[in-house]
C-alpha cells in the first residue's frame, strides 16, 4: 500500500519548514536556532505560576486583550491596531493568507526567512524572488515597478543579519501603496530600526516581532502583528477561522511580564549586542568574513573551508551551528549569539578546525 494514499494531493506536494535541531542531550554549545542565551525576566515564571493558580477550566480570552493592550501602549498604537498570535510564525501565516492570495505575485528577497515559501506552497500564493545584490543586501530600486500582489521583508533580513533603514522601509511602502508590504522584525531589537512607528501613517505597512528573540521567550510562543485597524481586523478574521484561542492563559500573563520588565530586557540584549561584537573581531581573526548584522546571529563564510563540512566538524566538537543548503549561502554558516563562555566555546572549536598548521 501506498503510505501516503491517504494525503491529499496537496499534502503530497508540501516541502515543509524543517526548524534548527532541538537536541535532548546536554552539554552542547548550542548556537543554532537564534534564541536568547539568556532566561527570560524572573517575572515570567512568577506571573505564569500565578495565573496557573486561577481559571486554568476556563478558556482564554480570545482576543487576548491583556497582552494586546500591554503591546499597544508599549508601542504608542491602540489596543485594535495590535494582533497577538501563537508565534510569530503563526502570525506570519494568517497574514499570507489574509493578504497575499491575490492574482499578482507576491514579492520576497532570494536570500530570506525559508518559511515565507513555505506558506506560499500552503496556502497557492505565488511567490517572486527578487535578488539581494552582490554583498547579499536588499536594494529597494529593485522592487520597483514590479506588478506586486503583496511585499515580504524580513529586517534585520534572516539569515544574513542585515539590517535595511527604515527610509528604505519607507521607500517600499510609498512604492507599492496597492499592497500589503509585511516587515518581519523578528530580530529587530538587537539592532534594527522598528517600522512600528510607520504604522499610523501607512495603511498598507503590517509589522510582525516575536517575543522569542530579544524578550527571551521561544519556549512560550508569542508573536505579534502592528498596523492599522483594517489590517488587524483581517487577520482577526482569519484567526478566528481557524483557532479561537491561540494564546494560553500562562502565556498571555508570562507575555505581559516580560514586556514589564524592560530593565531586563535593556540589560539582555545589550550583553547580546555586545557579544556579537567580540563574536565579530574573534571570527574575522580566524580569517572568516562576516556579514554587518544587526540581529542575534552572524553569518559567516571562510575562504578556505567548506561552510557544510566546518558545520558538521562543529557538531563533532559539540558546537551546534546552522548551515542552509540554498543557491548563494550554502558556503556561509549562520552562528547565534550566545553567551561569553558559548562564544569562546565556538571560537576555540573553529580555532582547531581552521588554523593553519605553523601560523601564529
Ligand atoms: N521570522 C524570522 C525571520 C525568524 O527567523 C523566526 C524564527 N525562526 C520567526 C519569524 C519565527 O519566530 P517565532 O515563531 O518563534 O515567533
Amino acid at each position: 500500500m501506498d503510505v501516503r494514499a491517504f494525503w491529499s494531493p496537496s499534502v503530497r506536494e508540501l516541502v515543509p519548514y524543517v526548524p534548527g535541531e532541538q537536541p535532548r542531550s546536554a552539554g552542547l554549545v548550542k548556537l543554532n536556532t537564534n534564541e536568547n542565551p539568556y532566561p527570560p525576566s524572573p517575572r515570567v515564571a512568577g506571573a505564569i505560576a500565578a495565573a496557573a493558580q486561577q481559571g486554568l477550566q476556563l478558556y482564554p480570552d480570545p482576543e487576548s486583550g491583556a497582552l494586546r493592550g500591554c503591546l499597544a501602549a508599549h508601542h504608542g498604537l491602540e489596543s485594535g491596531q495590535v494582533f497577538a498570535g501563537n508565534g510569530s510564525d503563526e502570525v506570519l501565516a494568517h497574514a499570507f493568507f489574509a493578504f497575499f492570495r491575490q492574482s499578482q505575485p507576491l514579492l520576497m528577497p532570494d536570500v530570506s526567512y525559508s518559511f515565507y515559501r513555505v506558506y506560499c506552497q500552503l496556502y497557492g500564493i505565488v511567490a517572486q524572488q527578487v535578488p539581494l545584490d552582490a554583498t547579499l543586501q536588499l536594494q529597494v530600486a529593485d522592487y520597483a515597478g514590479r506588478a506586486a500582489g503583496g511585499v515580504v521583508i524580513a529586517n534585520p533580513n534572516a539569515p544574513t543579519g542585515i539590517a535595511l533603514p527604515l527610509a528604505a522601509v519607507e521607500q517600499l511602502l510609498r512604492d507599492h501603496p496597492q499592497c500589503v508590504v509585511l516587515v518581519d522584525e523578528a530580530y529587530v531589537d538587537f539592532g534594527g530600526e522598528s517600522a512600528i512607528a510607520l504604522v499610523p501613517r501607512y495603511p498598507n505597512l503590517l509589522v510582525v516581532q516575536t517575543l522569542s528573540k530579544s524578550r527571551s521567550l521561544a519556549g512560550l510562543r508569542v508573536g505579534f502583528a502592528a498596523g492599522q485597524r483594517h489590517l488587524i481586523e483581517a487577520l482577526e478574521r482569519v484567526k478566528n477561522s481557524f483557532n479561537s484561542y491561540p494564546l494560553d492563559r500562562l502565556a498571555v500573563a508570562g507575555a505581559v511580564a516580560a514586556y514589564e520588565d524592560t530593565a531586563w530586557f535593556e540589560q539582555t540584549r545589550q550583553a547580546v549586542m555586545q557579544s556579537r561584537a567580540a563574536l565579530v573581531r574573534a571570527l574575522r581573526g580566524l580569517g572568516f568574513e562576516v556579514l554587518p548584522s544587526a540581529a542575534n546571529f552572524v553569518f559567516a563564510t571562510h575562504p578556505a573551508h567548506d561552510a557544510a563540512q566546518l558545520a558538521q566538524e562543529l557538531r563533532a566538537q559539540n558546537v551546534l551551528v546552522r548551515h542552509f543548503h540554498g543557491p548563494r549561502i550554502a558556503q556561509y554558516l549562520r552562528i547565534s549569539v550566545g553567551t561569553p563562555a558559548q562564544c569562546d566555546a565556538l571560537v576555540q572549536a573553529l580555532q582547531r578546525l581552521v588554523a593553519v598548521p605553523g601560523a601564529q
